[in-house]
């Protein structure tokens, strides 16, 4: 496992603050935390995760399954006094507990983000049943939800065969970067 250099990790928390996400505003009022809906399946609240970039305690976010389970579905962002963006933050704490050889505190997680944009990559688009299938296939747990399955299956939500966009190179120009962050991991 790589050693884990925490000036540069706080460095490269510092950048993704000069894109606009500054966690230093944060002054802990707890809207975030009170408003996200998965807070019931995170070790830490979001706003403790903020705490521990503030006292740069980075590798205990970075080993937090917080980061794993936030969707990235903005309710924290949105209710922000000091308009931090929260996802942005997780979305980068994610991809520097790959670099550094932490990986994920939810495996599950990154096996599903993974599967999503193998579909995107395979053909521009997600294909749900394809999805759904990968990734059972890795984690073998294949009753798991079955029913939720039926259901889509009977509204139509699920396409049995794969539509691909028209001009698919367009869209896997996109993926060498994925691929090279896959092979630093
Ligand atoms: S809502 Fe904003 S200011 Fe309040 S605790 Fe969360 S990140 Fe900090
Ligand atoms: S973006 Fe993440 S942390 Fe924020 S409310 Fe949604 S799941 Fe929770």
């Amino acid at each position: 496992m790589e050693p884990i250099i925490l000036d540069s990790v706080i460095d490269e928390i510092r950048i993704s603050s000069q894109l606009g996400c500054d966690y230093n505003r944060c002054f802990h009022c707890g809207c975030c935390s009170n408003g996200c809906p998965f807070f019931a399946a995170m070790d830490d609240p979001p706003n403790a995760i903020i705490r521990m970039i503030q006292l740069g305690l980075i590798e205990t976010a970075l080993l937090s399954n917080t980061i794993w389970i936030c969707v990235a579905c903005n309710t924290c962002s949105m209710q922000c006094p000091m308009a931090v963006d929260i996802p942005a933050i997780m979305d980068r704490l994610r991809h520097l507990a790959l670099k550094r050889g932490l990986g994920a505190a939810e495996p599950d997680v990154l096996q599903f983000h993974q599967t999503v944009l193998d579909s995107i990559s395979r053909y521009g688009r997600t294909h749900k049943l394809d999805i759904m299938m990968r990734f059972k296939l890795t984690t073998r747990r294949w009753l798991q939800d079955w029913q939720v399955g039926l259901k889509m299956l009977a509204k139509r939500k699920l396409d049995l065969l794969p539509s691909k966009v028209q001009h698919i190179d367009e869209v896997r120009a996109f993926f060498p970067s994925v691929n090279e962050e896959r092979t630093d991991e």
